[in-house]
């Protein structure tokens, strides 16, 4: 491996002297890419889990590359950004919950009816007697006018959310998303909701209908370990619907009721006349874990304060000695060796092109623990947030072969996805979206941590049409090995689909480091308000 990687310094080298400056782009290869894919998804990564032997060593590879193709250490003098992870498993048997109102006790299965945790990061948590307050969606939303809260103190108290976007429209028009769902309706944006508001607790109302799953697969997150997240919270609980419907019947309405009541504009915080008395215990578990950044300082003296990252998280799932077979080890080829490969080639291309803006290269840690790493690296950031203009990421990009499409998610709510449509077409391809909106992929990658803090992002994907005649069936591929321990580099891989992909989003991002204005979100967008805060714009 050091062999050719040397090899591949040197031509570097000598394009940069002569053909490259011309087209940076070119220095996206599709040679470049399988290096690294083929370094990072080796089984002496074992799998880059947190805190793991194997993720020390991922942090050294892509540190050294960084080093190689001439970024700064984003911070310091170490590429690696250190974080801890706190790991918190409920001790289910010494745990205990109860909930009384009006004609008694609910009935309470655990992880069947209903399952409960805390994020408290405490060893053990007491709440006694705690009213518990219905809060209809929860929803805070200044672009749409809409509040939920009315100025209700709910400190201290457990609110009791609907799950989803309020689904409301006005003059013939979806207020919030329609079908596609907005941040409002994530259960993570419930908790954070319930956090601002200094609430002890928070239980989501599932539905099978506003989760878009059965009680199922929410059911047992309370006897899961579950990871530190932006919220920390006594109590965190999902309730199924039949359990919601006695709750609903005892404050004289029904489940329905409670939804018809939550969409109006007028709703405020009720009473449901029920208290609940929790004793939970938790075991902690503290990780240590690292972000790995690089930066390419930009050449305009006023615009090289403005930074445009890129991520693309580099952990995966580790190695699982109790997996039937030889082979024990999550490589993570596809998710996300790939898409880390591919942002170090981009910074390649950018080290060529010498953009006005800076240009941040950030490997995140712990994605598949719920975004843990782009949470902590908006939340501890290198430098001042509002330095920081934009957002791109790529998570399990195409490896399969050459599309007349490319596909990003995102594409119409801020400026990048316009110049990404803009570049797009120069190429002759399609621009495509979000290919399942109501799943709301964008809330569910590295970018959505950025976006919440305001930052416009794009979620780069895979095309569908093929040129090229496909090895693999995607779809059957992605069924066979994702998350899987057979998701490793295979000779077939086709990397000129990669290439292609990747020209397209660095000749993007190197447009909007070079334009005059910094990117925005559309008018409206339900991250606008925040980006103006942010960067103190009207
Ligand atoms: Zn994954």
């Amino acid at each position: 491996m050091q062999d050719i990687r040397a090899l591949g310094l040197l031509v570097l080298g000598t394009l940069a002297g002569t053909a490259c400056a011309a087209d940076p782009s070119s220095l996206i290869t599709a040679d470049g890419i399988r290096a690294d894919v083929s370094a990072l998804a080796a089984d002496s990564m074992e799998g880059r889990a947190p805190g793991t032997p194997g993720e020390a060593r991922a942090v050294a590879y892509i540190s050294a590359q960084f080093k190689a193709i001439g970024l700064e250490p984003a911070a310091g003098d170490s590429y690696a950004l250190p974080f801890e992870l706190l790991g918190m498993k409920k001790n289910d048997e010494r745990s205990t919950i109860a909930i009384t109102g009006p004609g008694g006790p609910l009935p309470i299965t655990n992880d069947v009816t209903f399952t409960y945790w805390s994020t408290a990061g405490e060893a053990t948590v007491d709440l006694r007697n705690v009213p518990i307050v219905f809060v209809g969606y929860g929803v805070e939303a200044p672009e749409y006018e809409w509040d939920d809260y009315k100025g209700a103190d709910v400190a201290g108290k457990v609110l009791l959310f609907l799950n989803n976007d309020p689904p409301v429209e006005e003059n013939g028009q979806a207020l919030f998303g329609g079908p596609a769902r907005t941040y409002y309706g994530r259960w993570t944006y419930k908790f954070e909701q319930a956090a601002k508001h200094g609430a002890a607790g928070a239980i989501v109302i599932h539905t099978t209908q506003s989760a878009s799953y059965p009680f199922s697969v929410v059911g047992n997150t309370g006897s899961r370990e579950n990871w530190d997240r932006t919220y920390d919270l006594d109590l965190l609980a999902w309730v199924d619907s039949t359990s919601s419907e006695r709750v609903a019947r005892a404050m004289g309405t029904t489940l329905t009721g409670l939804f018809d009541m939550a969409k109006r504009r007028d709703f405020s915080p009720k009473p449901t006349g029920f208290r609940l008395t929790t004793h939970i215990e938790t075991t902690i578990h503290p990780v240590e874990t690292s972000n790995v950044a690089g930066v390419l300082r930009g050449s305009d003296p006023t615009l090289a304060a403005q930074n445009i990252v890129f991520t693309a998280h580099y952990d995966h799932l580790g190695v699982n000695p109790a997996i039937p077979g030889d082979d024990k080890i999550f490589n993570g080829a596809w998710d996300n060796a790939s898409g880390t490969a591919s942002i170090m080639n981009i910074a390649k291309a950018f080290v060529a092109a010498k953009p006005r803006r800076s240009i941040m290269f950030v490997a995140v840690a712990a994605e598949e623990g719920g975004t843990l790493g782009s949470a902590a690296f908006v939340e501890h950031a290198p430098i001042p947030l509002n330095q920081i203009v934009a957002d791109f990421n790529v998570d399990m990009p195409q490896i399969f072969g050459v599309t007349h499409d490319v596909a990003a998610i995102g594409l119409d709510m801020s400026d990048l996805g316009t110049t990404f449509k803009e570049v797009a077409e120069k190429e002759g391809l399609r621009a495509t979206g979000d290919p399942n909106p109501n799943a709301g992929s964008f809330y569910r990658s590295d970018q959505v941590n950025f976006a919440k803090m305001g930052v416009p992002s794009l979620y780069l994907q895979a095309g569908t049409d093929y040129v090229t005649p496909l090895t693999f069936d995607p779809a059957a591929y992605e069924e066979q090995h994702y998350h899987q321990v057979s998701d490793e580099l295979l000779p077939e891989w086709n990397f000129e689909g990669t290439v292609r992909d990747m020209r397209v989003l660095f000749k993007t991002a190197l447009r909007v480091a070079n334009a005059d204005a910094q990117p925005r979100w559309v008018p409206g967008n339900e991250f606008e308000s925040t980006w103006k805060a942010l960067y103190g714009k009207q």
